[in-house]
């Protein structure tokens, strides 16, 4: 077998329609933040993971590296492809196998859209708790496979949390099932962790067993701010309180956020009055609406009262929610208006945040006085802390300098590079700021281990 002929004998496994070339790869986007051509040898779609063992024995006869790529929603560059590579897409394994109302689980393959699964899930009166803004295209194996986290962990966990099996094609093409669909299950080494947020370098994600929630009845939003950010972390504290573990997003943004997306596009109704330096979005789900606002209203009073908010607006019902929401969604338009944008996404403890974001955009205003503009925004309960920034340029060096300073900044709190994004290319040069020599040196191990020719997602993470 050899790289020349591999297009055609992979035509030969999923048929003409389900491999992709020339112009067909060109049109679609290197990534979500790089919208220019795709590069890839080819893109090959496979139906089902008989399929993807297939491609992946031949791929691995041939030495040919194999890209797997969900809805490129990913921020780190981990899907991008260069022209030797292939591309290994999902989107056709876009299948909902079942959904077990009793046992609360739904298996997937791994190619349904985020959002689709959450549309199910609530078609049988129950929920899938992982939610954020990309939900339209990623899809169930990219979030696996990057241990996508969103707005709601700090009640319900990450990706990792809600997957109970799956199953997965090696790079020699060994279909390892472990389907498991039981919350409790101790028996030996529980294998689909080797799976949950490496990135698609261990194995190809096929098909998942995903675990559900009962749905939530009440539903309460609100929007707030804060003058002083030592109140955020108590406000957190208190609402965990008051809210009897109902709280499920606690979303921070910083004034710049609010400015650029509320007040100086007008791109959205302003929920509370401008001027202040943050402002948090906090909702609260339950089972009984009428009982549960009260509850979180007087929450919210109490947080007045002590002085930790200073303003606050109550969604009144789905529109006003909707509305809320989509001013900490905005990203899109965000990515717009800090053209070229670059996305950042750390963690650190959250009552070192603010100094922390203060000293960066010291750093990187006094570097760009004239190119920088940034905005700060993050599921600050789960430590996690986003930049959308533009130093105006797109010089490579120059965005090298802007990734030195945001991760040099963390070493004094221990922070880590990457709190819910992953690795991917970009970050790998700033590993070492947050895994030590021998988690490094393991890591290499388990790649070494599944994948010995290096062929799945060559060059990521380390
Ligand atoms: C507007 C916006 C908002 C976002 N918000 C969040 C957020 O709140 N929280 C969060 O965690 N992320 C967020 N992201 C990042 C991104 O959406 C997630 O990382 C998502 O999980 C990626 O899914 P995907 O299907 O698009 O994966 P892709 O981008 O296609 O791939 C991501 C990585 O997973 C690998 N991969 C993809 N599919 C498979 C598979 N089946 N098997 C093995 N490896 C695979 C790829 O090789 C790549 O390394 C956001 C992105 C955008 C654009």
């Amino acid at each position: 077998m050899t790289v020349a002929n591999i297009i055609d004998d992979i035509i030969g496994v999923v048929g003409a329609k389900g491999v992709l070339t020339g112009a067909d790869v060109a049109a679609r986007p290197a990534s979500w933040l790089r919208p220019e051509p795709s590069r890839a040898k080819a893109i090959v779609r496979p139906a089902n993971t008989e399929e993807v063992a297939a491609i992946m024995k031949l791929c691995h006869a041939a030495g040919q590296a194999v890209i797997p790529v969900g809805g490129n929603t990913g921020l780190v560059e981990g899907a991008t492809a260069g022209e030797d590579d292939i591309l290994l897409s999902l989107e056709r394994m876009n299948a909902i196998e079942s959904l077990d109302e009793t046992g609360c689980t739904i298996t997937v393959q791994a190619g349904v859209p985020l959002h689709t699964v959450q549309e199910r899930a609530a078609d049988a009166d129950l929920m899938f708790p992982v939610d954020f803004g990309a939900r339209g295209s990623a899809q169930i194996g990219g979030a696996i496979s990057t241990n996508a986290g969103g707005n709601a962990v700090i009640r319900y966990g990450m990706m990792r949390e809600q997957v109970l099996g799956l199953e997965a094609v090696l790079a020699d093409g060994t279909v390892v099932s472990s389907m498991n669909r039981l919350l409790k299950n101790n028996a030996g080494y529980d294998l689909k962790q080797l799976f949950i947020g490496t990135e698609g370098t261990l194995g190809i994600i096929t098909r998942a067993v995903l675990r559900l929630r009962p749905a939530l009845r009440s539903r309460n939003t609100a929007f707030v701010a804060v003058d002083e950010y030592s109140h955020v972390p108590l406000l957190l504290k208190s609402l965990g309180s008051s809210l009897g573990g109902s709280l499920t997003a606690f979303e921070v943004l910083w004034e710049d956020f609010y400015d650029t997306v509320v007040v100086d596009r007008d791109r959205h109704a302003p929920p509370v009055a401008a001027g202040h330096p943050w402002y948090v979005l906090i909702e609260a789900r339950g089972g009984k609406q009428e009982e549960d606002a009260e509850r979180f209203q007087a929450a919210l009073e109490e947080a007045l009262e002590a002085g930790l908010i200073v303003d606050a607006a109550f969604a009144s019902g789905a529109k006003q929610r909707e509305a809320m929401w989509a001013i900490r969604d905005d990203i899109d338009g965000l990515a717009e208006i800090l053209d070229p944008v670059m996305a950042f996404d750390v963690s650190l403890p959250i009552a070192h945040t603010a100094d922390y974001v203060s000293a960066v955009k010291r750093r990187l205003s006094e570097r760009w006085p004239d190119g920088f503009r940034g905005t700060s925004f993050g599921h600050l309960g789960d430590n996690n802390l986003h930049f959308l920034l533009t130093v105006g340029s797109k010089d490579h060096g120059e965005q090298r300098e802007v990734m030195e300073i945001i991760y040099d900044e963390l070493k004094p709190y221990r922070g880590s590079i990457s709190a819910e994004h992953g690795i991917g290319l970009e970050k790998r040069p700033f590993l070492g700021i947050t895994r030590n020599d021998t988690e490094v040196a393991l890591m290499r191990a388990l790649k070494q281990a599944l994948d010995p020719k290096g062929l799945l997602n060559p060059g990521r993470i380390f």
